[in-house]
């Protein structure tokens, strides 16, 4: 037997929401297997001293999109430094499988907006987790499957209903990709092909959805059309009788700004009436997407080359200007709702643009903006991504204060460069800075509860997310007092401060920032009966 390992003296903040207490968490075998009030003496044990830092379950990010990240060469540390140690990917209706032959140039082409280019062979999710499972994992991997890579498998890019052939063909591939391990299904419903679907289609794919997975959704509106793309998702529960969680919730929009107030009443109400309806929210007032989401849906039902011609065609630039100057019903309007000086580019292939806004390009190039943000998308060839300033600070707070909501990075995929929205870097040490320590909007262990035991309960992540005897010891050591991210749109790549270390089944992974150069996560798969100490 190896020599068990104990945590001595730390703050331990367990996971489930109760008081915090100075405990030895005792671990062997990658397991904790006991905690214990505070010794003095710890005979026959490796001995980490924790005194005077609080010890918690490693976080679940609940919304990544670091799909690609196992397939990169280079290790992602953007989560772990942030002490996450499982993040579930394959969010708002993207994910990398399955991806039939048939359609794999489109995908590709389609997939280059969100993802750089990632290598793996075959068709099915179970193919690609054969090629992350050989690279390894620094964080746990959780993955969902998204309905856009669904639609786009049966049906291309088209601006139409399914055909029953056609949905019955996204039904067999979902259920086959379940089988496979997928914690569920995700939608995006404010991209393409997503949003071209009807409610209909969604209940009819979510009704394939067993008890132990749920579907998430990014919403088909966040700022005009909050309230009827709520009500959406829990129609969409209360058909399909599946378990739903509202991704990222937030009010988009200065005119829209105070509608969380309405929406997380709406929550409570279906949850009332047994509809499992759950958020997450990530702690900023800047959303963060695509830049090529700034232009309507009428531009976006061809493949790449074709969205480029629209673009560079008189006709069709008089739609786009109408269309940002207008509106179109049910589409939501980033330009309008936010202004050419609240959008700033943060990522594209060429690193041209970065961290200017779209009035800035549009002074630097001696343009109006429409044309910048045309001329961006055409010469990036839609690879390029934006932060949006969108949101009030009073709607991030209420949201973040519901005891149902999780916490979620959303970061977007690694492997870009550019200066990708903070949240990639800071979302939970910022949770743990400005919402505990600074505002006390949350206490620590609420704060921790819900990037721990609650999101592992909803998403049925196996034996993790407490403090507990029997569960394998993912852990993070941080100084509360220190624990800080560094929040800064132009300049957002800095690691936070104050996480002392962070542990795998018992292993530390890294140390004071410092990676150990070994990946330590692990894939998993969601628990179909209980998850460990219920
Ligand atoms: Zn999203």
């Amino acid at each position: 037997m190896p020599e068990p390992t104990v945590i001595a003296g730390g703050l331990v903040v367990d996971g489930t929401g109760v008081s915090a207490a100075q405990a030895d968490v005792w671990i062997a075998d990658g397991r904790v297997t006991d905690v214990q009030p505070a010794a003095d003496y710890h005979a026959g044990a490796t001995v980490i001293d924790a005194q005077g830092l609080v010890v918690a379950p490693g976080f679940i990010d609940v919304h990544s999109h670091a799909d690609n990240a196992p397939l990169l060469p280079e290790p992602d540390l953007t989560k772990l430094r942030q002490g996450v140690t499982t993040e579930v990917v394959g969010n708002c209706g993207f994910s990398l499988a399955p991806r039939l032959a048939s359609r794999r140039e489109q995908f590709a082409a389609f997939l280059q907006r969100l993802f750089p280019p990632a290598r793996w062979e075959g068709e099915r999710l179970s193919d690609l987790l054969a090629e992350t499972d050989r690279r390894g994992y620094v964080t746990n991997y959780a993955p969902l499957v998204g309905h856009g890579t669904l639609r786009l498998m049966a049906m291309g890019m088209e601006a139409r209903e399914p055909t029953a052939t056609e949905l019955r063909e996204m039904g067999r591939l979902l259920r086959q990709a379940l089988e496979e391990g997928a914690f569920g299904l995700s939608s995006g419903l404010i991209y393409p092909p997503g949003l071209f679907s009807r409610t209909d289609e969604l209940i009819e794919l979510a009704g394939h959805l067993s008890p132990h997975h749920l579907y998430t959704s990014h919403i088909r509106g966040e700022g005009a059309h909050l309230e009827e793309s709520v009500a959406e998702a829990i129609r969409i529960g209360r058909e399909a009788g599946c378990r739903v969680q509202i991704s990222h919730h937030k009010a988009a929009g200065r005119p829209h700004w105070g509608k969380t107030r309405t929406t997380l009443a709406m929550l409570a109400e279906a949850r009332a009436r047994g509809v499992e309806v759950d958020q997450d929210v990530y702690p900023y007032t800047a959303a963060s997407t695509m830049l090529a989401a700034c232009l309507p849906p009428a531009f976006l039902d061809v493949p790449e080359p074709d969205v480029l011609r629209r673009l560079e065609d008189p006709d069709w630039r008089d739609r786009l200007r109408r269309a940002l100057a207008e509106g179109v019903p049910g589409w939501e309007n980033h330009v309008g709702d936010c202004g050419w000086d609240g959008i700033l580019i943060s990522s594209t292939a060429s690193h041209q643009f970065e961290g200017r806004t779209l009035a800035e390009v549009a002074g630097d190039l001696g343009v109006e903006p429409l044309e910048a943000l045309v001329r961006v998308l055409v010469r990036e060839r839609l690879r390029a991504s934006m932060v949006i300033f969108s949101m009030d600070e009073a709607d991030v707070t209420r949201v973040l204060a519901d005891p149902r909501t999780m916490v979620g990075s959303d970061g977007l995929p690694p492997g870009f460069g550019g200066r990708p929205h903070p949240r990639l870097f800071g979302t939970f040490p910022r949770v743990l800075a400005r919402y505990v320590r600074e505002l006390g909007l949350l206490s620590l262990e609420e704060a921790v509860r819900k990037m721990t035991w609650q999101p592992a309960q909803k998403f049925r992540i196996p034996e993790r997310g407490r403090v507990a005897p029997g569960l394998i010891a993912d852990l993070v050591a941080f100084d509360r007092d220190r624990i800080q991210d560094h929040c800064d749109y132009r300049d957002p790549g800095r690691p936070p401060d104050g996480i002392a270390w962070v542990m795998q089944a018992g292993q530390v992974a890294l140390e004071q920032g410092r990676f150990l150069g070994e990946r330590l996560g692990r894939r998993l798969e969601p628990a179909s009966g209980g998850i460990g100490q219920e």
